[in-house]
């Protein structure tokens, strides 16, 4: 199950989920997103030789709900280049694009309406954190033998 190991969730059940309550769990989800990213920096910082994903989940909240697109496009920048940066140190991991592509992207994709690609980027993003999450969840085991 994509529950067991931390950070690893499913994207589809968040997409369906965000679509029957009508956007609301869109927004818990991001909100997961960044509590994963900072998660996943109090657990394994000390472990790991690669930039930090600490987000500032609460900062990023609060960015979204004062400034709403400036803010929103923010959040969309560090969610998408903490990962990146922190994955770019792991050569052959698959990774996403960096935080400025994406804003690029997303302001490009918001004129063309064409929200596919975004949904894309947006399970990219979950399924390569899933992965790298896998990833440490088994070097843990490995060490505890
Ligand atoms: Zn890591």
């Amino acid at each position: 199950m994509s529950q067991n190991v931390q950070g690893t969730r499913s994207y589809f059940l968040w997409v369906f989920l965000g679509i029957i309550t009508l956007g609301i769990c869109f927004i818990v989800y991001n909100l997961l997103n960044f509590l994963d990213l900072d998660e996943h920096h109090n657990r394994y910082a000390t472990k790991e030789n690669a930039p930090s994903t600490n987000s500032q989940a609460w900062l990023m909240v609060l960015l979204c709900i004062f400034v709403p697109v400036v803010g929103g496009l923010i959040a969309l920048y560090i969610k998408y280049s903490k990962l990146h940066d922190h994955l770019a140190v792991y050569q052959g991991a698959p990774n996403i694009p960096d935080g400025l592509s994406i804003v690029l992207i997303s302001l490009l994709l918001s004129l063309l309406s064409a929200g596919i690609v975004f949904f894309y980027f947006e399970w990219k993003w979950q399924h390569v954190f899933n992965e790298h999450n896998r990833w440490h969840a088994r070097q843990e085991t490995q060490g505890t033998r």
